[in-house]
């Protein structure tokens, strides 16, 4: 098993991609924390996990807010004894035009992906660094950390941030042994993008088809959507990747959508 003896913290992890990395990682040997601000779907999936008999933590969790990230972060800690891998993948979508994008609605996108990132890697990083091992840290990212779309103004600003988050930490870790890498998919299948299809059909004066497939899968070399288990295979990769030589990397994962 490819993450025996390790434990993960895996962010957003009550739905969609997170959810698909938790169990696949809990499968690979690790013990899970799933953190989510949703606590019914985090208990499912923690439920889940235990009754394959793996070993899974709930932990209800705002990413945006410090006190409850280091709760969070602290109740992992206390339950398996260390992190060896976070994953922050919490995330939201929401589209306008940038000229009618409310300032609460920018704050709320970029502090989900950009504080989130910051507050779980700051109460994790201290724990890695401590126990000897170092840990891999990934990000879930987004072909928008590469590249722009129309209406997504606060989602590709904060997507690309995350790049240059990543790349501090690979500095600063490698000391430590701890690793930072960024995943950016493509169109998942997932609740998040589900809710787009109808509001982007309403602001573009298309339909649901049309932009499904002339806009959400227009660039990829398939018209296929990139799945939960595409992307859980490169977070496998990295949290089990058995060096430095990938750190700092992030890699597209989206049926060649957007190729670099
Ligand atoms: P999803 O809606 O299925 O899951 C997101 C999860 O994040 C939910 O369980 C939600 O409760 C949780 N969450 C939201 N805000 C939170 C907060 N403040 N604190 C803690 N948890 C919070 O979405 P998904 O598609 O699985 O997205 C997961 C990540 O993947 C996001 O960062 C998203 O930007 C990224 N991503 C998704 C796609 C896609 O096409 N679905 C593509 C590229 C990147």
């Amino acid at each position: 098993m490819k993450l025996q003896g390790k434990t993960a913290i895996v962010t957003g992890a009550a739905s969609g991609i997170g959810r698909h990395i938790a169990l696949a990682f809990a499968r690979e040997g690790a013990r899970v924390a799933i953190a989510d601000l949703d606590r019914t779907a985090a208990d499912a999936a923690a439920t889940e996990i235990e009754a394959a008999g793996g070993q899974a933590l709930s932990v209800t969790m705002d990413v945006t807010a410090e006190r409850a990230v280091n709760d969070g972060i602290d109740a992992c800690i206390a339950a398996f004894g260390g992190v060896d891998i976070l994953v922050s993948n919490a995330g939201l979508q929401i589209v306008h035009p940038l000229e009618e994008f409310s300032f609460e609605e920018w704050k709320r996108l970029t502090s989900i992906h950009l504080d989130g990132a910051f507050l779980t890697t700051k109460a994790c990083l201290p724990h890695m660094y401590r126990s000897g091992r170092g840990g891999s840290i990934i990000y879930m990212g987004s072909v928008h950390s590469k590249e722009a779309s129309v209406l997504k103004a606060p989602y590709v600003t904060a997507k690309h941030g995350l790049i240059g988050l990543a790349k501090v930490v690979a500095k600063e870790g490698a000391q430590h042994g701890v690793r930072a890498n960024v995943i950016c998919p493509g169109f998942v299948r997932t609740p998040l993008v589900d809710r787009q299809i109808p509001e982007q059909a309403r602001l573009l004066g298309l339909s649901e088809q049309t932009v499904i497939r002339d806009i959400m899968l227009k660039e990829t070399i398939d018209g296929q959507f990139t799945t939960v288990e595409d992307v859980t295979e490169v977070a496998m990769l990295f949290a089990s990747f058995p060096t430095n030589a990938l750190t700092g990397q992030s890699l597209i994962v989206s049926h060649g959508w957007h190729m670099q």
